[in-house]
């Protein structure tokens, strides 16, 4: 007998030389690792689900799943597709600039977007002089927002631009920190946006309906109104707090353009205006230098400034929108952007409605009807979402869900449980498959 062959042991009456016993341990306690990790991991996802951050990524055990595959139930049958409606992801655009085709393909080459620096002259000296015409441009024909004697702060989203407003509003010497109020229901990212560093310069008090302190505020006024697509106003006006004005939808294919909005603070995103939520740009307009430039500051310490790219793209973008109603070549309504996303939403609007009305279950917001300066049209807001009441369950979340429709609760919007919002912006299939759902449950549950 050689010597390895000597030095070979029998294990449960199998040969393994030296050498494979140590590679058995080795194999045997990285798959244990892989495998632990794979429960810790799992736990964190079902922990983090459960957290009621739901607008910048929760319900992330039903995205990991998400699109599901059809499983046969065990009749045999096909299970019900999983739909999302909790994120207001704007993909219905998507069918709009693809028709566009070439039109906003823009090249960038490596050697381009290399510095941190925009316009040094400018006092938001990362804002892409490109991304700043366009944004002005595009107001200007719309006519939603005055831009005259304003300074533009561009932000990482309009989710970075509130968090520049904080900063910027809310002295950091003052004995308390500074009342943060929306009237309810309020967009559900404001409470948990407002919270998140457990700041000492701010402090989320809920419901500006319900804040009686005689203390400074900032209140937050969003129309049409997240979630419930209502025109605010704000809740005190006059009365001595500062106003933040969120206008990501006041855009003419969500609601009609009655006036140039002309507030202090005015926020606007790509996300719900062109439906480029993937880009993360979002623009401040401010009328009040000192405080634009510590907007500024802010994304200054937090990000160092905001993607040229992305500003590079979005000019592109904005531009191609403008170009389309100032070329008279263009006639055709469906080219058009806004004329696009009007008829799109007036279509979803219409078949939710109807969807609705069909039976007892559910109820939907009567919304305001006015005349559009933009498009001459008189119609009635079509929000990007809607606030939808269960009118038999009390907690229509969980009640849709049964359904297998994903919705976000009302009790994040500072409502009650009896409501759900649900994104009317996503892809058509899933649009579709929701309006055939709740006609079903609606046809079919008793009154
Ligand atoms: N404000 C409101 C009212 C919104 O609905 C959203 C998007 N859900 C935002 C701000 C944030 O937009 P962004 O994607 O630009 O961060």
């Amino acid at each position: 007998m050689s010597t390895k062959a000597a030095d070979a042991k029998k294990i449960k009456g199998q040969v393994f030389l030296p050498g494979a016993v140590h590679w058995l341990v080795v194999s045997v306690a990285i798959n244990l690792g892989l495998l632990l990790k794979l429960i810790h991991d799992r736990n964190l996802l079902l922990e983090w689900s459960s957290l009621p951050d739901k607008e910048n990524g929760t319900h992330l055990s039903s995205l990991s799943s998400y699109p599901p595959e059809p499983k046969p139930a065990n009749d045999g049958q096909i299970q019900q597709k999983l739909i999302n409606l909790d994120h207001g992801d704007p993909t219905m655009y998507q069918s709009y600039w693809k028709q566009m085709g070439d039109r906003t393909t823009v090249v960038i080459s490596g050697w381009q977007s290399v510095s941190y620096f925009s316009d040094t002259k400018n006092l938001c000296w990362f804002l892409e002089p490109g991304f700043a015409n366009a944004v002005t441009r595009l107001h200007n024909l719309v006519g939603n927002a005055e831009t005259e004697n304003r300074h533009i702060v561009v932000g990482t989203g309009s989710t970075q631009l509130f968090q520049a407003v904080l900063y910027a509003l809310c002295p950091s010497d003052a004995p308390e920190p500074m009342n943060i109020v929306s009237a309810a229901p309020y967009y559900s990212s404001y409470p948990l946006i407002t919270e998140c560093l457990k700041s000492g310069l701010y402090k989320w008090r809920g419901d500006a309906n319900d804040f009686d302190k005689e203390e400074p505020y900032i209140e937050l006024v969003t129309y049409p109104n997240n979630p419930d697509g209502e025109i605010r106003e704000a809740v005190f006006n006059g009365n001595g707090g500062i106003l933040v004005h969120d206008l990501a939808y006041y855009w003419p294919q969500y609601t009609p353009i009655s006036s140039r909005a002309d507030h202090d603070i005015m926020l606007f995103t790509l996300s719900k205006s062109t439906g480029h939520a993937g880009m993360r740009l979002g623009w401040a307009l401010v009328k009040d230098e000192a405080i634009a430039r510590k907007m500024v500051k802010f994304i200054e310490i937090s990000s160092i400034g905001v993607s040229k790219d992305s500003q590079v793209r979005a000019a592109k973008i904005l531009d191609v929108i403008s170009d389309t109603y100032e070329d008279t070549e263009t006639s055709d309504e469906s080219k058009r952007f806004f004329d696009y996303g009007y008829q799109e939403m007036a279509k979803r609007w219409t078949q939710l409605r109807e969807a609705a009305n069909k039976g007892q279950s559910f109820s939907l917001p009567n919304l305001p009807v006015g005349e559009c300066n933009f498009s001459n049209r008189t119609f009635g807001t079509q929000p990007a979402f809607a606030w939808l009441k269960c009118e038999k369950a009390d907690d229509c979340e969980s009640f849709l869900k049964k359904h297998k429709i994903l919705t976000r609760g009302g009790a994040y919007f500072g409502s009650s449980k009896k409501y759900v919002r649900a994104s009317l912006i996503g892809h058509l299939e899933d649009y579709n498959e929701f309006i055939r759902r709740l006609s079903l449950i609606n046809s079919t549950e008793s009154p």
